[in-house]
């Protein structure tokens, strides 16, 4: 840790530069103690490591600061001074005993009251999600970033995305979407943006890189990218998905292909309607053309021309479906007001472009004409074509 308190009650913050002869005069003259715990700690000023304060052997401080990693404490150590350099008032360690939390730096901006945690081990989604909700019930507004040597790049636009990673997803006040990184190595911030699961495990994403130099917080809280989508990836993806799901069908997925054969359907005559990328699918775990052959399963097949599709309808099955555990949300803490409902209403409104729906008031679309069902493959490809090539804008602009 970098922060203790001497006998006298004065705040040593080693977020600050020192030199090393100024600590080690200060070291011979004060003893420090843990703010947390109140036990007496050490200040190490070993050459290999950066100056900090460790515990005594067999310390019984709720605070492990001890399995810290250099990484974590040279990357809250650059935010923190990232921060103080744009005169913006930040404590670093700062613990709340009312909570008996302790982000890594809290910082105030703008009449808000931020906690910043910079993670660089992985933690149980519970801690994560209590952690979170317990800073929002306390006018915190939480901000995660997570250590960029947790992000895998596979391709230049697709990325391997777990839970944990979900976990730091962010919003924009203007709605914007993304998962903030950082690496003190290279001093970079890294945002990944504009993703869109194709599985429950791969996205196709934006990077930015910005150098801790050149960014400024209201930059990397308010990131302007605008949100950008490569149609022909999606493509690829979605046609390698399915094809990966028929050579190893697990079990979890032959629920799925056996409703669907029932109804008629095959996972290879899907039309080219299903599967269809709508900015909110995030929220949902389950990947795009799962879900939205549900909807089409539940709703849209047995509807004729002119019959009414109510969202009252479309809600209904979308919770029959979540309880079932045919359809699974993702775990989002820090977007808790977002309803994954929105996914499925983007999705109809997309179909509303295609020419498919027209919408009737507030809370319901009408059927203008029915998603035809190829019945060959050489049909599925046909419509396929003609569809990407006559709809090319409508599904790249989101
Ligand atoms: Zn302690």
């Amino acid at each position: 840790m970098l922060t203790a308190r001497t006998k006298t009650g004065k705040k040593l913050c080693l977020g600050y530069d020192y030199r090393k002869e100024t600590l080690l005069d200060l070291r011979n003259k004060e003893e420090f103690i843990c703010p947390i715990c109140g036990e007496s700690v050490l200040l190490k000023l070993g050459d290999q490591r950066i100056f900090h304060f460790a515990h005594k052997r067999g310390s019984n401080c709720r605070d492990n600061f001890e399995n810290e990693s250099y990484e974590h404490i040279e990357g809250k150590r650059q935010l923190f001074q990232w921060l103080n350099k744009q005169k913006i008032p930040s404590v670093l360690e700062f613990y709340d005993r009312e909570i008996q939390q302790r982000p890594d730096i809290m910082f105030k901006h703008k009449g808000k009251k931020y906690a910043l945690e910079y993670q660089c081990s992985t933690l149980s989604e519970k801690v994560f999600i209590k952690r979170t909700k317990t800073y929002i019930e306390n006018n915190y507004t939480p901000l995660w970033i997570i250590s960029s040597s947790h992000i895998r790049q596979k391709k230049k636009i697709t990325i391997a995305l777990s839970n944990f990673h979900y976990l730091f997803l962010r919003s924009t006040t203007s709605g914007n979407l993304y998962i903030p990184a950082y690496c003190p190595e290279e001093h970079l911030f890294q945002l990944v943006e504009s993703i869109t699961p194709f599985s429950i495990k791969n996205a196709l994403v934006e990077h930015s890189y910005y150098s801790l130099h050149n960014i400024e917080l209201d930059e990397l809280l308010e990131p302007e990218k605008k949100f950008q989508f490569n149609l022909s990836s999606w493509n690829k993806e979605i046609e390698k998905f399915i094809l990966n799901w028929s050579l190893h069908p697990q079990s979890s997925k032959k629920i799925f292909l056996h409703e669907i054969y029932n109804r008629g359907l095959n996972l290879f005559l899907l039309p080219p309607e299903i599967g269809l990328p709508v900015f909110h699918s995030l929220l949902i775990q389950t990947p795009s053309i799962i879900w939205q052959t549900y909807l089409f399963l539940d709703v849209l097949a047995s509807k004729s021309p002119n019959d009414l599709i109510t969202f009252q309808e479309i809600n209904f099955h979308f919770n029959k479906r979540i309880r079932r555990n045919d359809i699974i949300l993702r775990n989002l803490p820090q977007l808790e007001q977002l309803n994954p409902i929105l996914a499925q209403i983007e999705y109809l409104q997309t179909l509303e472009q295609l020419g498919i729906l027209i919408r009737k008031g507030d809370t319901a679309f009408q059927m203008k004409r029915k998603i035809m069902i190829p019945r060959s493959n050489r049909e599925r490809e046909e419509a396929k074509l003609f569809f990407y090539k006559k709809n090319n804008n409508i599904l790249v602009k989101k």
